[in-house]
């Protein structure tokens, strides 16, 4: 299955999209994850996005719509993958839409701005293997180190609150009507974001078909 995750920064997107992952041994393909490796490890692409992504701003098109061209190639991607922040605009739905890879499904996760304003201003990440989490939803053991590595867990530059709002600004005007341009392909399923994790995956699985 092909499946897109849909929806504002800060719905929980990734969260959802890893659980899927594991339950349908698929990769999840995240453009905001491939692009913070890049700035961490400041390869060119990696140099040419950081001032987009620590404003809030978008990356631009030409550059996401490589990163994803070049990671649908891959063998791993054969029997169905997630793709986690992409799209974020009509032109790379449309360039998505000349690859190979036919979308089944494309999930959208609905959350007020409001809430979305108070999740991410709890959001913390590990900066050595990218691992996230939430100091109140989902707090790693001591909410301060990550479980996975035991590295002190950081605050993301652009989950700072004028960053958010910005982000956004920007979702409103440039990915939202990506809504309307997948419904009219009959392949939009919306699932309400809950206020617990679990509750939101059940949802998520329920459209999915899984389990
Ligand atoms: P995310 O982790 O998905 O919230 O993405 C973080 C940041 O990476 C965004 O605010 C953008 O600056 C950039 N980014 C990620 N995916 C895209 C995309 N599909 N198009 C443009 N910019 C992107």
């Amino acid at each position: 299955m092909n499946i897109i995750f849909f929806g504002p920064p800060g719905a929980g997107k990734g969260t959802q999209a890893e659980l899927v992952s594991k339950e349908l041994n698929i990769p999840t393909i995240s453009t905001g994850a491939i692009i913070r490796e890049a700035l961490k490890n400041q390869t060119k692409m990696g140099k040419e996005a950081q001032s987009y992504i620590e404003s809030g701003a978008l990356v631009p098109d030409s550059v996401v719509i490589g990163i994803i061209e070049e990671r649908l190639a891959k063998d791993d991607c054969k029997n169905g993958f997630i793709l986690d922040g992409f799209p974020r605009t009509i032109p790379q739905a449309e360039a998505l839409d000349k690859m190979r890879a036919k979308i089944d499904i494309v999930v959208s996760i609905e959350l007020s701005d409001e809430t979305i304003v108070e999740r991410m201003s709890g959001r913390r990440v590990c900066p050595a293997c990218g691992a996230s989490y939430h100091t109140k939803y989902i707090p790693s053991r001591d909410n301060m180190s990550c479980d996975k590595c035991g590295t002190v867990l950081t605050i993301r530059k652009d989950d700072d609150p004028a960053v958010v709002k910005s982000r956004l600004d920007v979702y409103h005007k440039e990915t939202e009507p990506l809504e309307v341009y997948y419904k009219n392909k009959g392949l939009l399923k919306s699932v309400t974001g809950k206020e617990k994790l679990e509750d939101t995956t059940a949802a998520t699985f329920a459209v999915l078909g899984i389990k």
